[in-house]
């Protein structure tokens, strides 16, 4: 989504690479109108609420997830689809919700606690070819602290003895999935791995309404 903030050109390329994908960046309620499913990036949650606010596309984006077409967060993105947000400055900016976790939107700490992974591939990016781990970065990433009982959980970290000492739990989720809403804390688009985005693509032409017309978000089909 926003074209304009966070890495929506690193998500574009991988999704390319999908045959019969096209990819559009969506800025205006007609761009999003046009699609059948929709990323939203990392980036700022906070900047990013802000530019969705100023385009006037918060409502729009509400209405987009409600109508049931699938929606993938990606780090700050699963912040903005999360019912609610722990670390929020006073008045946090609006989240777009639709998810029922509660995360903590710094819970890896600052840039300097950025850092990578191997987890295990849950079944539905185990399809894509391979069943090995995957690479998951984390940029000054989210985490879910809580998850409702109909949100599946695709992956969880598991912390270093010194984070557990430090956050009082030994894991944490940091992919779920309700319906077709996905949210990951790490970045599938910064690695060379296709298979998240492979997983997002299918939840989008299996929940189009007009398979022969199959637009998806940031891409179109
Ligand atoms: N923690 C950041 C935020 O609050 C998200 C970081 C990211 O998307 N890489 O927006």
């Amino acid at each position: 989504m926003p074209g304009g903030q966070g890495s929506f050109r690193e998500h574009m390329f991988l999704l390319q690479k999908i045959p019969g994908v096209e990819v559009v960046e969506v800025r205006t309620r007609d761009e999003l109108e046009s699609v059948a499913g929709l990323i939203i990036p990392g980036g700022e949650s906070t900047t990013m609420a802000l530019v969705a606010e100023r385009w006037g596309l918060i409502p729009e984006l509400q209405a987009f997830a409600k109508a049931g077409k699938p929606v993938w967060g990606t780090c700050a993105g699963m912040i903005f689809l999360a019912e609610s947000a722990e670390g929020q400055k006073k008045g946090g900016q609006s989240l777009l919700g639709g998810l029922d976790i509660t995360v903590s939107r710094n819970f890896f700490g600052a840039q300097i606690n950025s850092f990578e992974t191997r987890l295990p591939a849950p079944d539905c990016v185990k399809s894509y070819g391979s069943t090995d781990d995957f690479r998951a970065v984390f940029i000054r990433a989210p985490a879910v602290l809580a998850a409702g009982p109909e949100v599946e959980i695709l992956a969880e970290y598991t912390l270093t003895p010194e984070e557990a000492v430090v956050h009082g739990r030994e894991k944490v989720i940091v992919a779920v999935r309700k319906g077709v809403l996905m949210a990951t804390a790490f970045h599938p688009e910064l690695t060379t791995d296709l298979r998240w985005h492979q997983a997002f693509v299918d939840m989008v032409r299996k929940h189009s309404q007009q398979p022969d017309k199959v637009p998806p978000s940031l891409f179109q089909n």
